[in-house]
């Protein structure tokens, strides 16, 4: 006789395991995608770096069941060989309670699959954050997971109790979105929700938003993907856009397409920093015809190769905007730069390390200092 036996708590986030491993949650996305566990036997706490610091958090989803059908998805409806586990609010606000309380983690990312539709499984995610926070007093990092289509008064309480809210575009087009994800409305559902979150800001609170893309599976092109982020940094106040280099899941429609090259999602991240934290806009950005990036070299360094080969910039008299053109030099090191050559003159690539600039060599062809090119020792070996 077969028993079969409901699975208890902790087997349930077993089989969820690595579920929202297809979502970054924190700051440093490449190192969080390395899958980096902490604990073999709970799969779901991930170390991730936040706004307040590295954590240890809960990364996980209320239901691994969905009635959607995204063609890149582990989780989308019908797929065979995704175990499918479906947790009450209150149990999964337990469990994140044991974990907390016995310091296994301090935060929380909550995702969900889609079950009887957006609104009903937005209620879910909230309920199960508004116990933590009340029931339980947590007072820790929450990332929440914003569904597509979620309403307005949803999206506002989502962003009271939560530190960060995602919103994923997955695609940077309507044509593109649709080729991901056949029964997702680009503006309707998402772009719209991201504009809310710009709004409810401005109401005072304080949680950011961020969204993601998942890059390189349907044409997608670095032009159109930045091109949106730059719109998202400027209009929509989004802290930051995440860009996950697709890689095909076994019996899902997109199971035989090829893996998009990890230096693409490299390029994606150190273009949006540019436009994001560096003054760049997105017609500075060095594409090729293709609309793609290059990725043999970083863009600023192939912007510089381009601009400042014939043209370097004078160290000691640059402006902050342009310092940060320089390849090896970033918002602090410009910072450092301007305050040093307040009480005396930068002469060597010696003075720049003793800044802190760790590799001065990359700024060198670019750079006059005090009038000369700096010299660069080369290595002998
Ligand atoms: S809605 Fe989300 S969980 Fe469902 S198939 Fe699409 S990406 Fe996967």
């Amino acid at each position: 006789m077969n028993i079969i036996s409901t699975p208890t708590t902790l087997q349930k986030l077993q089989i969820a395991g690595d579920t929202t491993a297809y979502e970054p949650a924190g700051d440093q996305p490449q190192t969080e995608l390395s899958r980096k566990r902490l604990l073999r036997d709970l799969p779901c706490v991930s170390n991730v770096s936040t706004p307040t610091g590295p954590k240890a958090i809960m990364k996980t989803m209320m239901t691994t069941a969905c009635e959607r059908n995204c063609h890149y998805c582990p989780f989308r409806a019908g797929r065979g060989k995704t175990q499918r586990v479906t947790f009450k609010p209150d149990e999964m606000a337990a469990s994140f309670d044991q974990l907390q309380r016995a310091k296994t983690v301090d935060g929380i990312f909550l995702s969900s699959g889609i079950i009887k539709g957006s609104i009903t499984t937005q209620d879910k995610i909230l309920d199960t954050i508004e116990i933590i926070r009340h029931k339980y007093q947590y007072k820790g990092y929450v990332h929440l997971k914003i569904m597509p289509g979620a309403e307005y008064d949803q999206l506002y309480r989502a962003m009271q109790l939560a530190d960060r809210v995602s919103i994923n575009l997955e695609g940077p087009t309507q044509d593109r979105l649709t080729a991901l994800a056949p029964k997702k409305d680009f503006n309707g559902e998402l772009l719209q929700r991201l504009a809310w979150a710009h709004q409810i800001r401005q109401t005072g609170i304080r949680a950011s938003t961020v969204t993601q893309f998942v890059v390189g599976a349907v044409g997608d092109t670095d032009v159109e993907l930045l091109s949106l982020s730059e719109r998202l940094y400027h209009q929509m106040g989004i802290s930051r856009a995440y860009y996950s280099a697709f890689n095909p899941v076994i019996d899902t429609p997109f199971e035989n397409l090829p893996s998009t090259l990890p230096v693409r999602e490299f390029r994606l991240y150190q273009s949006s920093f540019l436009l994001r934290d560096y003054g760049w806009s997105v017609e500075e950005l060095p594409f090729e015809q293709s609309g793609n990036l290059r990725l043999d070299v970083d863009p600023k360094r192939a912007w510089a190769e381009a601009h400042l080969s014939h043209a370097p910039i004078e160290i000691m008299r640059a402006t902050r905007e342009q310092l940060m053109r320089i390849p090896g030099i970033g918002p602090k090191a410009a910072d450092s730069i301007l305050k040093a050559r307040r009480s005396g003159h930068l002469t060597d690539l010696s003075h720049l390390r003793a800044l802190g600039i760790r590799a001065p060599e990359q700024a060198a062809p670019f750079i006059l200092l005090d009038g000369h090119q700096p010299a660069v020792q080369l290595s002998l070996f």
